[in-house]
Parts: structure tokens; C-alpha cells; sequence
């Protein structure tokens, strides 16, 4: 399996270089409709609410872009455009320093109104994702905003997932400032992930110990929820994902570097 992937991975970095030169275009809005995203995206989001103006322009653009580039299915749930708005609002927030934000691979999200099994499994999922999608529940989803700080965010960890999955085993969308540093994102927490498990706890929950792509999920869920307390406890982690996602979220611009 592991030669597989890489196998894989080595298809998709050779194709890459083509598509990395292309980013998502600067789609216009009216005022109208970047008062409306703003409401509503402004209901949820203190990430949103801390940005400069011209800041704010750049992230209702893109979730503008984000939206329609997807389809929204819900299931148990009436379709609504607010919830569409929301949930691209955390991709974006994931994706905010990075050029291709739009995870093209994932054209289609599913909305559930709660926890739900896959299959014959007996868990319950709150959030997935699959090569065809990327699944949430909105139950969860409302819980990880509006319980701030506490380190549980299932669709920054799920959108987290879907970053990672698009750069390294999709062919379109990569984005190649991400690409690039997440390689030295993940050969720098060799030494963090080993401490962990030496000692046997981290400030982390236990759940990012199950294997290094719910390290990555888990760890950016902490970046954005608390980002000031992942910073005291393992500033390393903390400067390796800024350097990843090119953004601080202590900071009210929140981006490194506007061009990469
Ligand atoms: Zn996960």
C-alpha cells in the first residue's frame, strides 16, 4: 500500500507543476452581496470578524467562489444557502494564506443534520472525508463554533483533511507553497510526535496520536480554535503551521506573506 502511495504521489508531483501556476481567479461581487455573506458569515466566524476591510473583501470572494464551485447536498436537512456559506467559510479559513484554497478535488459536501454510521461500521461519525466528498455533521459543525477555545472544531479538522488529500493525492487545485512546507511540516514533528508518546500526554488530545494525518487534522483544529494556547504550549507546532498555511491567527490580518 505504501509504495502504491508514493507511487501515486509521484504522478501527482510530476503533474503538479502545471497546475500549481494556476489560481482561482478574483471573482467580482456587489456591494450587496458582500453585505449579505458578511452578515452571515460574521454571525459565526470571529476569524472574519477581526479582518481588516480589505481583508474581509478577500475572504467573501473566496467563499464565493468556494460555493459555487461545490455542490451542497443535505440530508435530513432543508437545503439552505446560509449553511452553504458557513461551511465554505471554514475551507477558507483553513486555506486563507494560500493561493489555491478552492480543494477542487471535492466537488460535492454533504450536509447531515446529525452523528451518523458509514456503512455496516457501528461508530458514529460527526465528520469525514471520502475520495468522492466531504462529510459533516451540522449539529457538530455549530457546536465547534460556538463553543470557542475548547480545541474541537470538526470542520476545520475535516477541511484540514481535504487540504492534505488535494495536495498530495488529487490532480488539480495543488497549491504549491502548501505542498512544499508541509514536507518540512511533517519531517520537523518527528521530535514532537516521539516526546508524546515518550511521555504519554501532550496538549494535544489523544485522538492526534492515532496517525500523522490526524496529527496534521487535530493539530490545525487547536491553531484555529486556540491559537494562543497551542502557541504557549508547543510553540514549534505553532510556528511550523504558519509557515504551512502562510497565516497567524494571533494577528488580525492573520496573513504572513500576502504574496507567495
Ligand atoms: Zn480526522
Amino acid at each position: 500500500m505504501q509504495s502504491f502511495l508514493r507511487k501515486l504521489n509521484g504522478i501527482f508531483a510530476r503533474g503538479s507543476s502545471d497546475s500549481s501556476t494556476w489560481y482561482p481567479g478574483d471573482m467580482a461581487i456587489s456591494e450587496e452581496q458582500f453585505n449579505n455573506y458578511s452578515f452571515v458569515i460574521g454571525s459565526l466566524f470571529t476569524y472574519f470578524n477581526d479582518l481588516p476591510e480589505a481583508k474581509k473583501l478577500r475572504f467573501v470572494k473566496r467563499v464565493h467562489q468556494f460555493r459555487l464551485s461545490k455542490k451542497f447536498h443535505f440530508i435530513g436537512l432543508e437545503h439552505n444557502n446560509d449553511k452553504a456559506i458557513l461551511i465554505s467559510s471554514s475551507a477558507v479559513q483553513v486555506t486563507f494564506g494560500l493561493n489555491n484554497y478552492l480543494l477542487s478535488h471535492f466537488r460535492d459536501i454533504y450536509i447531515l443534520a446529525d452523528a451518523y454510521h458509514m456503512d455496516n461500521d457501528e461508530e458514529l461519525y460527526i465528520g469525514h472525508v471520502a475520495p468522492e466528498g466531504i462529510y459533516l455533521s451540522w449539529k457538530h459543525f455549530m457546536y465547534g463554533y460556538s463553543h470557542k477555545t475548547d480545541n474541537i472544531n470538526v470542520a476545520v479538522h475535516e477541511m484540514a483533511h481535504a487540504l492534505l488529500y488535494n495536495n498530495f493525492f488529487a490532480q488539480y487545485g495543488i497549491d504549491s507553497h502548501f505542498r512544499m512546507n508541509y514536507e518540512k511540516f511533517s519531517n520537523s514533528t518527528g521530535p514532537i510526535l516521539a516526546d508524546a508518546v515518550a511521555n504519554r500526554r501532550s496538549y494535544l488530545r489523544s485522538y492526534a496520536f492515532t496517525n500523522l494525518h490526524e496529527f496534521w487534522a487535530v493539530s490545525v483544529e487547536a491553531f484555529f480554535e486556540n491559537p494562543k494556547g497551542l502557541k504557549e504550549n508547543m510553540p514549534e507546532l505553532f510556528e511550523a503551521l504558519c509557515r504551512v498555511l502562510n497565516q497567524d491567527p494571533l494577528t488580525n490580518d492573520k496573513l504572513l506573506k500576502s504574496k507567495l
